[in-house]
């Protein structure tokens, strides 16, 4: 079901929320594209029945198969563009380094190659460049979130800001306790520039649209506040990543984990270590053979 927002924008609420932009009266631009081919044609069924209309081109937001996932399906059945911000483009067309990344950058397990972590490729035919921008006959604006993912991205068209995953719904963070991150220190700064970006509307990646994103990011802010300090109550014994992880999950009521489970979380940790160790908190030194975190 359509979502709209203005004249010329909407999206179609789900487990991803999928932004549609109208290019001109028979095209749209769809902001990313949900999981798999069910939601491809959920969403294409949408397009055609309800904007009779045909998609020009998806803007994938960043490189994680819930956002990319039904690229390949939406792209056989209309033979439209692929864009992609740097870096998320690569993971887009070799689906495999998601999973490889979480699991420390090596071959992954098995079960790491699941539907949720690794999608179908697809094509990119562009990049897209951060700011205001010319989109097949449509303003509209990149924004650059990075810190969820590497180059994490936000769009913003007619005062409408589809900002991704840069915030994570109430729900999640109550249920999952620590929300996927690749690097907190940009992240951190994502947040604030979030907070600056004018808009009537904001559609998470998740979740339901609001016309504020205050009340989210305040909740995000909460949730990492409070695995700093797990983590830096850790820190007062010197101890290795993986006893870091148990001790946080742990003290946060992490769920039970199942390996995927645990492999997002564990290069989450991570970043919050590194930035421990750049804001001078935490330092990382190996003692015989022993990789240890320890408070500076
Ligand atoms: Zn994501």
């Amino acid at each position: 079901m359509y979502a709209p927002l203005s004249d010329r924008v909407g999206y179609v609420p789900g487990g991803t929320n999928i932004g549609i932009i109208r290019n001109d009266p028979t095209h749209v631009t769809l902001i990313d594209t949900g999981l798999n081919d069910t939601t491809a044609r959920k969403v294409l069924r949408v397009v055609r029945d309800e904007l009779h209309s045909e998609v020009v081109a998806i803007l994938n937001t960043h490189g994680h198969a819930d956002h990319f996932g039904a690229n390949a399906f939406v792209r056989k059945r209309t033979g439209c563009e692929v864009w992609a911000p740097d870096i998320e483009a690569t993971v887009i067309r070799h689906p495999i380094l998601q999973p490889a990344f979480l699991y420390g950058g090596a071959d992954p397990l098995d079960t790491l190659r699941s539907r949720f972590l690794l999608a179908e490729a697809s094509p990119v035919d562009g990049i897209a460049e951060i700011g205001p921008q010319d989109f097949f006959g449509a303003a509209i604006e990149v924004v650059a979130l990075p810190g969820h993912s590497p180059n994490h991205t936000g769009v913003l068209v007619d005062g409408v800001f589809f900002c991704a995953d840069v915030v994570f719904p109430e729900a999640a963070i109550e249920k999952y306790r620590i929300p996927y991150l690749y690097g907190l220190t940009d992240h951190l700064a994502s947040l604030d520039a979030a907070l600056a970006i004018p808009a009537g509307f904001v559609v998470p990646g998740h979740g339901p649209h609001s016309e504020s994103i205050d009340a989210l990011v305040g909740l995000n802010h909460q949730a990492i506040d409070r695995t700093l300090a797990a983590i830096a109550n850790t820190l007062q014994t010197p101890s290795a990543s993986d006893r870091v992880c148990t001790e946080v999950f742990r003290a946060l009521d992490v769920p039970a984990l199942n390996a995927q489970g645990f492999f997002l979380l564990k290069p989450t940790i991570n970043a919050y270590l590194a930035h421990l160790e750049r804001t001078g908190v935490a330092v990382f030194e190996v003692v015989e053979q022993e990789p240890l975190w320890s408070l500076a």
